[in-house]
């Protein structure tokens, strides 16, 4: 067994501390990597706080990893010693259903096993996530990551980069598309980022008012204060998409209003309560309310790819592990530009 030190929570009202346990030795088709950073995901708060109700304890978040391969199983084809590689938020999967075929592993009809907050197949063994410095994973769920990036800004793209490129990438996302942006925060930021990097006309619709000049720079064209109405009026029918990345409960209603003809919000934000929507607002102009859940691998590499020629990275907050529970708190009043991102070597 490989000795591993993190950090953990120890039930859902408790701060993470200093936690230490054995990570597997690789098995022949295991990849082991040294974590050097590790991003800071407001999933990871739901699930330390056990507010989407399915949380494993000890908990040990972090699925945005970046990292060197320290060893590899006899089987390995794909890595070697050195190697930078990345996880996201998925370690395994059935490979064999019809969604794992078309590499939407995150669909996966049997499960996917998540990086943290799961059981592995054996269906006992807790998964632990980012926050360690080490981690072992089977090489079918690990990324290559490109060595032209500053790795503490690639890390965030792990999650919140492909959850925000896949739905943009499947809707088709582009030229001649007027696209909302909902909540400027490590989704939001990717989000607006992708979207004006694939030709679109962005719409920053924030809460926060002091995130307009940041808006612009990340590459909105235009921004919309939500706590004015008259603003939100003036958008009425407007967009041909929004991406809603908000974390806590809010009213989809006054965003479906802004849709157009045949317009789609796609809801990748996750807060804890049932929304309510009101027919009228989805029955008239034809609109559609949708969904999306991260990325598979392929596509997963295929984003970090994207980047890596782009040049596009995530706006990091370099931390250290002790500050992670302030972090938290920080996060939870939006006070982050635009994600945290822990340095494991002060671990
Ligand atoms: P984050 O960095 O905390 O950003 C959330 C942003 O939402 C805030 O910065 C804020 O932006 C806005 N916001 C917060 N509270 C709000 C409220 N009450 N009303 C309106 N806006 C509010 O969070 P994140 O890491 O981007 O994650 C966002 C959500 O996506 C979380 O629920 C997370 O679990 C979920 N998630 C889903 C997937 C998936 O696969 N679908 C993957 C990763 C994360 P403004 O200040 O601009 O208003
Ligand atoms: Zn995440
Ligand atoms: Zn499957």
């Amino acid at each position: 067994m490989i000795a591993t030190k993190a950090y953990a929570a120890q039930s859902a009202t408790e701060q993470l501390t200093l936690f230490n346990f054995d990570r597997r030795e690789p098995n022949p088709h295991d990849v082991q990597f040294e974590i050097l950073y590790c991003g800071v995901c407001h999933s990871d708060i739901h699930q330390v706080r056990n507010e989407w109700g399915n949380s494993k304890y000890p908990i040990v978040p972090g699925h945005e990893i970046v990292g060197r391969v320290t060893k590899v199983g006899s089987s390995v084809t794909r890595f070697k010693e050195g190697d930078l590689a990345g996880v996201g938020c998925l370690v395994n999967s059935c490979r064999e259903c019809s969604n794992c075929k078309k590499g939407l592993e995150q669909y996966c009809r049997n499960g996917a096993v998540g990086t943290y907050n799961d059981y592995e197949k054996d269906g006992k063994t807790i998964t632990y996530g980012g926050y360690s410095n080490q981690i072992v994973v089977h090489e079918d769920f690990v990324l290559h990551i490109s060595d032209k990036l500053p790795l503490e800004s690639v890390a965030p793209l792990l999650c919140a980069g492909i959850t925000t490129y896949s739905p943009l990438r499947h809707w088709q996302v582009g030229v001649g598309h007027k696209v909302g942006v909902v909540g400027l925060g490590g989704l939001g930021h990717m989000a607006v980022k992708f979207a004006s990097s694939f030709g679109a006309e962005v719409t920053m619709l924030s809460t926060s008012p002091e995130k307009e000049v940041d808006a612009r720079r990340l590459g909105a064209h235009n921004f919309a204060l939500t706590k004015d109405p008259a603003q939100i009026k003036e958008l009425t029918g407007y967009f041909d998409f929004i991406v809603d990345t908000v974390s806590a409960p809010h009213d989809y209603n006054a965003y479906l209003q802004m849709l157009d003809t045949d317009g789609v919000m796609i809801c990748v934000g996750a807060p804890p309560t049932p929304a309510e929507v009101l027919g009228f607002n989805l029955i008239g102009n034809r609109r559609s309310l949708a969904g999306s859940a991260i990325g598979g691998i392929p596509e997963t590499q295929e984003m970090l790819d994207y980047c890596a020629e782009h040049g596009i990275t995530s706006d990091v907050e370099v931390i250290d592990m002790a500050y992670i529970n302030e972090a938290y708190e920080r996060m939870l009043k939006g006070d982050v530009k635009y994600r945290f991102v822990i340095d494991l070597a002060t671990l």
